[in-house]
C-alpha cells in the first residue's frame, strides 16, 4: 500500500471505530430513553426520526397538516402531547435481514384542531444491524496490534532492528540499513 493509501486507510478506520462507538452507544441508549428528531419542510412534509429500544426508525408523512416548526429535537417524549409515529408496531410491508418497512395513515388534528388523515412510510432498523459492519475496524486494529507485539518479539529474538528489521548482529553501533542508533533501541538476547 502507499503511504497515501495507508493514511486512507487509518483515517477510515478510525471514522468506523467512532461510528462504532456512537451506534455502540445509541443502542445501550435506546433502552433507557427515547430520543426523536422531527423537522418539517416546505413541501409539507414531516420527518421524525426515533429510536426505540433496540431500533432506529425514520417515519416520513406527507401533507402534514401543520405549520412547519424546524428541525426539533426531544428526548423522552411525555406521550400524548404530540403525534409519535415511529411508536407504532411494524406490520411488515416489506422486510429483509431485520429491516421493517411499513406504511400507514393516521388521524391527527390540525393546527385549528380539526382530524385529518396523513399517510406515512416508516423504515425501522436495528441498531444491532449498523452495529455489525462497523465492527470490522476494532477487530482490524486488535488484530494488527498483535502483529506489531508478535514482530516486535521476533526482531527482539534474533537481534533484528525494531524499525526495518536489518540483521544487526555484526552492526554494535547503529542500523546500516535505516541509521536508528542501537542505543536507542531495548537489548535484546545476545
Ligand atoms: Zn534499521
Amino acid at each position: 500500500m502507499t503511504n497515501m493509501g495507508r493514511r486512507l486507510w487509518r483515517i477510515a478506520v478510525g471514522v468506523a471505530v467512532m461510528l462504532w462507538i456512537g451506534v455502540f452507544s445509541l443502542l445501550i441508549r435506546s433502552y433507557f430513553s427515547m430520543d426523536m428528531l422531527s423537522a418539517t419542510t416546505a413541501g409539507r412534509r414531516h420527518l421524525e426520526l426515533l429510536t426505540i429500544p433496540g431500533q432506529i426508525r425514520l417515519t416520513t408523512v406527507s401533507n402534514w397538516p401543520m405549520e412547519s416548526e424546524g428541525v426539533r429535537y426531544r428526548v423522552k417524549v411525555p406521550s400524548g402531547q404530540f403525534v409519535i409515529f415511529g411508536q407504532r408496531p411494524i406490520y411488515q410491508k416489506w422486510y429483509f435481514l431485520a429491516i421493517g418497512v411499513t406504511d400507514g395513515s393516521a388521524r391527527i388534528s390540525d393546527d385549528a384542531g380539526k382530524p385529518i388523515t396523513v399517510t406515512f412510510r416508516t423504515i425501522a432498523i436495528p441498531l444491532e444491524f449498523l452495529l455489525l459492519p462497523l465492527t470490522i475496524a476494532p477487530v482490524w486494529l486488535i488484530w494488527q496490534a498483535r502483529r506489531r507485539r508478535l514482530l516486535r518479539t521476533y526482531r527482539l529474538a534474533h537481534c533484528l532492528c525494531l524499525t526495518c528489521g536489518y540483521d544487526l548482529r555484526a552492526s554494535p553501533g547503529q542500523c546500516p540499513e535505516c541509521g536508528v542508533q542501537r542505543h536507542l533501541l531495548p537489548q535484546g538476547p545476545k
